[in-house]
């Protein structure tokens, strides 16, 4: 399902972090113990009887905010989103997880609902009792994608919860289909791809979405695809480790981009026929908008923007993201658009630190504090006034004091911030963060704390003379 044109504008590019991935990602040790509920049947997986969890204690249960009726989600839901983006129809969000808000009626909203069902990483929807028309929905998956803008394209759905709930996709082409990113291994939907030819490659966006690649590749004796950079020792017999930075064919009509952020080793997939981008877990959709899941990051944040800069020129209008929904742009530019005011907003955030705002203000009283000074000094030296009276030294003490301690506490959290940001952080290897004049002003804002400090001794040591 795509979102409608309408649906994206400036005003919803949003940084906002997608609160389905994180809960899905610090997901409650419960919620991770449901993560090993057996799919082994899916009918199994729709009754709504208990389930004992390890410790015995603990039960499936129907969550309260469900409407009646036969379709329900438990209480074990990570709030992933998959549901409610592949049936909005029927799942909604509600006290931060899924909940059926209105049970299907139509026979698509039906199918919409199983297949949801089955692609769920966790079995959190269930049924009351077993739907009968359970095998005909997995006879509909891989489900095409848009079959008159898309064909070819399909949504493989399986959602593994090793994959931390992440979308699969699969292109048909002659030169061989391309499984995107590994769904959770089902010998039905292993047959149902095979008949549609198979897959001969399985092409791996990051290290965090390869599930049961092992499964597939033995299945289709495909050849996986991943970057050199994401290889672990789970995924060390890839017979494709692509290295350096690309970009990389596979053809004619497929692109390879090394997008370095996320992961070091994220790639996307331009499959230029149909002008879409895969873009793993580089750049999602959520429901509040475009988001590059800083929270999620492995790498580094300022690098992950620059790599959305690099799909600033590339020709696609479809986003096909691996968590969340798919973007169509009504057309390239106003792609570009989105992306670069994307990419914008992220460098205004990263270098609008509160505490810069905090030592310019601090500084800012310092000079007028000095410049008020010296126009008395001026001043008394014109007029030959004695200021040596101890209400005015008085003045220039606590005065001097102030702000002293004004612009040493403002250099130092600004020396903090700086530190956080390019020892921790590592947002100084971007170009987009002007690390360098934090660091210059920090500098400055020491030295002229201390020749403040040194001020304040003296005007201190003046008042015990007058
Ligand atoms: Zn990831």
């Amino acid at each position: 399902m795509a979102l409608p044109n309408k649906a994206i504008s400036l005003a919803s590019v949003s940084s906002v972090l997608p609160s389905s991935v994180d809960k899905l990602k610090n997901s409650s040790p419960r919620a991770r113990m449901n993560f090993g509920v057996s799919r082994n049947s899916s009918v199994k997986a729709v009754q709504s009887s208990a389930v004992e969890s390890d410790t015995g204690k603990w039960v499936r249960q129907r969550r309260p905010q469900n409407v009646n009726g036969d379709f329900f989600v438990d209480h074990t839901c990570i709030d992933c989103d998959t549901c409610r983006w592949m049936a909005p129809q029927v799942f909604t969000r509600v006290g931060e997880m899924s909940a059926v808000y209105k049970q299907p009626i139509s026979s698509e909203d039906q199918l919409k609902a199983l297949q949801a069902l089955l692609s769920c990483p966790t079995s959190s929807i269930r049924t009351e009792v077993p739907p009968p028309d359970i095998l005909e929905a997995q006879k509909t998956l891989p489900i095409p994608v848009d079959e008159k803008k898309l064909p070819g394209v399909y949504h493989c759905g399986y959602h593994s919860e090793k994959s931390y709930g992440a979308a699969s996709y699969l292109i048909i082409r002659p030169e061989g289909n391309i499984l995107i990113d590994s769904p959770r291994f089902t010998e039905k939907l292993a047959r149902n791809i095979e008949m549609l030819g198979g897959v001969r490659y399985l092409f791996l966006t990051h290290k965090d979405d390869v599930a049961d690649h092992g499964k597939w590749s033995k299945w289709f004796s495909c050849d996986r695809i991943l970057h050199s950079e994401d290889v672990e020792v789970c995924t060390a017999d890839i017979e494709m480790k692509l290295e350096g930075n690309g970009p990389w064919s596979l053809g004619d009509d497929i692109m390879l981009i090394h997008t370095p952020g996320h992961t070091e080793g994220s790639v996307c997939l331009l499959y230029k026929p149909l002008k879409m981008i895969f873009t793993g877990d580089h750049l999602v959709m959520t429901e509040s908008g475009l988001s590059i899941m800083e929270m999620y990051n492995k790498s580094s944040v300022p690098e992950q923007v620059d790599s959305v800069k690099k799909l600033l020129d590339l020709d696609f209008n479809w986003i096909i993201p691996g968590h969340g929904r798919r973007i169509e742009f009504k057309d390239v530019p106003e792609k570009k658009a989105i992306l670069e005011a994307f990419v914008q907003e992220k460098y205004n955030q990263y270098s609008s630190a509160t505490n810069k705002c905090y030592l310019i203000a601090a500084m800012g009283i310092q000079v007028l504090w000095s410049f008020g000074l010296a126009c008395l000094d001026f001043h008394a030296l014109r007029s030959k006034t004695n200021l040596q009276n101890p209400v005015l030294v008085s003045l220039f003490v606590v005065g001097d004091w102030v702000t002293a301690i004004l612009s040493l506490a403002a250099a130092s959290s600004s020396a903090g911030v700086t530190v956080l940001y390019s020892r921790d952080l590592d947002y100084c290897k971007s170009p987009l963060v002007p690390c360098t004049n934090f660091k210059a002003s920090i500098l400055f804002a020491f030295i002229s704390w201390s020749l403040l400090a040194i001020s304040s001794h003296v005007t201190f040591w003046l008042l015990a003379s007058v």
